[in-house]
């Protein structure tokens, strides 16, 4: 699309421990209102491209060696955490990280611990309503739910800081074809209601290509092909040798 791109990744290099090379000279763009998905197998460097633009590499020994993210304007790699979701950028990690002993709803208020009253009362209205299981559930401790359901609070605990763009690590890991397909649902939901912009990263490429506009499929930490989810879908290379699909 024409115009500046919110997200925009280039030449990126990321090294742990000083040693494992996990992503070579890694580019992509994500413009506004677009759900961009990044694609490929185990160690592709899918989730290392999504700690790397949140802030969170250095918790598991990882660097910036090269390259620039760009966000909204600002540089992004020396930026810490908090304040990269403080511009918006939000990142729901592989696994949930819930916390596990408190409820639905206290999980909800920590994602818009920085919002006024009114403010987080019209987010908590609008999560439950986005995920009607959620409002159910609110009084639940958070670890005693279903796994759809702790990604939904996932999400939900995401969408109260009011994002501008969502990283979504691998949202329907985990979870039964049904309850996958709720999820994507609702991402896709959220995209067209919302204009939210969307970077998804998943495992199953036609649950994601079904959503998305764009994808780039990765492998060993670079990116091999990008193309629209259209023309992605019907190339019969892509569809075997990268998407496994016959
Ligand atoms: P997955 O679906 O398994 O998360 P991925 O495509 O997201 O796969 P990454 O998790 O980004 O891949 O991993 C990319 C490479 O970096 C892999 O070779 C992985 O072993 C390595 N790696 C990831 N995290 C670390 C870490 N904390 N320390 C060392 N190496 C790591």
């Amino acid at each position: 699309p024409a115009g500046e791109p919110l997200l925009a990744v280039n030449n990126l290099q990321v090294v742990y421990g000083g040693a494992i090379e996990a992503l070579r000279d890694v580019s992509f763009e994500v413009h506004p209102g677009q759900i961009v998905a990044l694609l490929g197998a185990n160690g592709a460097g899918k989730s290392t491209v999504l700690k790397a633009i949140s802030g969170i590499l250095d918790f598991e020994d990882g660097k910036i060696e090269k390259g620039e993210i760009r966000y909204a304007g600002a540089q992004l790699g020396r930026m810490t955490a908090a304040n990269i979701v403080g511009r918006g950028l939000v990142h729901v990690p592989e696994g949930r990280r819930l916390f596990a002993s408190m409820t639905v709803q206290e999980n909800l208020v920590v994602g818009g611990h920085h919002r006024n009253r009114a403010g987080l009362g019209d987010s908590l209205d609008y999560v439950y309503n986005l995920f009607p299981r959620l409002l159910e559930r609110r009084a639940q401790i958070a670890g005693y739910l279903s796994g759809g359901e702790q990604q939904m609070v996932a999400i939900g605990r995401a969408l109260m800081s009011k994002p501008r763009i969502l990283a979504l690590d691998e949202p329907g890991l985990g979870l039964a074809p049904l309850v996958v397909n709720e999820i994507f649902e609702r991402i896709r939901q959220l995209s067209r209601d919302e204009k939210l912009t969307i970077l998804l990263v998943e495992q199953n490429a036609m649950k994601a290509l079904a959503i998305a506009d764009r994808a780039y499929i990765m492998e060993n930490g670079r990116v091999m092909l990008t193309g629209s989810s259209a023309d992605l879908k019907d190339n019969p290379d892509v569809r075997e040798f990268y998407l496994g699909i016959k």
